[in-house]
């Protein structure tokens, strides 16, 4: 047995004893103390070392602080993109009608802007085609058949019941408030038209400026998500994604006077067309795109 055993043994005897008499635990003896003292302050110092030390975070630019934020393209950037996108495509002009000009042209594109609200235009097209065969291309027809009806005939749409309650809201306000004229719906400036659109239950500012633009023939711009994606993928969103920031934006840098309305049109028309061909949700095809040079969300596929 070793001495060393033997005084830890006594020591843990002592121990006991005094636990036993006293209630607590004996003090550690003064070297023990000692020990435990400067290992504290040992503790303390590299605590105080290990709260100031470098964390990796304290540029604020790491931290995405003072991160600029992104910076919209100016005039010309803009036009760079939009000769890029019609080097793709080539002119569109929309908007795709059966009618050809005249009240008739114009109630369609009223028409399929109501049925192409979270649709493809496939399915609006068809829908169109079907109320053109059931005689029903007119408001009168559409406020006169019975929903469930109307709601058969777009049913190529989808949504469609809740599609033939907003053309019959829009139809009712063609007949009611203008006599079942669709141009003294049309009648006026942009923002006296696109207002009154918008008091139509089930229109709402894409469409009512999609029926601006496209029937009425006056200067505004169309936001879609194909316009939100584009933008914040390029890098160079207008802003917030809002739909007034983006279409106060476009109509800033686009024009708002009459001899505007065919860059307005033919922007929006490519907009989708990219955004349905190329700058598709998933799968954006970037190797096929002229855009990929200065696209920051390209540039990392
Ligand atoms: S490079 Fe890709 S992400 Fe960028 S605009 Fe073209 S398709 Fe869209």
């Amino acid at each position: 047995m070793s001495g060393r055993w033997v005084r830890r043994a006594a020591q843990r005897t002592e121990e006991a004893a005094y636990l036993a008499a006293n209630g607590e635990p004996r003090p550690a003896p003064r070297a023990e103390r000692r020990a435990d003292e400067q290992s504290r302050k040992q503790g303390a110092k590299q605590g105080r070392r290990l709260q100031a030390g470098p964390t990796g975070l304290e540029d604020p630019a790491v931290r995405g602080e003072h991160a600029a934020p992104p910076k919209p393209y100016t005039a010309r950037e803009l036009r760079r993109t939009y000769e890029a996108l019609l080097g793709m495509y080539g002119e569109q002009q929309w908007w795709p009608t059966a009618s050809t000009e005249g009240p008739a042209q114009r109630l369609e594109i009223c028409l399929g802007a109501i049925l192409v609200q979270n649709t493809s235009w496939r399915g609006a097209a068809s829908a169109l085609e079907n109320l053109g065969a059931a005689g029903a291309l007119n408001v009168e027809a559409i406020a006169a058949l019975p929903e469930d009806v109307l709601g058969d005939i777009v049913r190529p749409s989808g949504h469609y019941r809740v599609k033939a309650r907003k053309l019959q809201s829009f139809a009712n306000v063609v007949i009611e408030e203008h006599g079942g004229d669709i141009d003294a719906l049309l009648a006026g400036t942009t923002e006296e038209v696109r207002a009154r659109l918008l008091r139509i239950w089930g229109i709402g500012p894409e469409s009512a400026d999609a029926i601006t633009l496209y029937a009425a023939r006056l200067p505004t711009f169309v936001v879609d998500a194909y316009a939100y994606r584009l933008f914040e993928r390029l890098g160079h969103p207008p802003g917030e994604r809002r739909y007034d920031v983006y279409r106060e934006y476009f109509m800033r840098m686009i024009g708002t006077r009459e001899e505007d309305v065919w860059a307005l049109n033919e922007w929006h028309a490519l907009i989708v067309r990219h955004g349905q061909g190329t700058c598709r949700k998933t799968q954006p095809r970037c190797g096929d795109c002229a855009l990929l040079d200065c696209c920051a969300f390209g540039k990392t596929q």
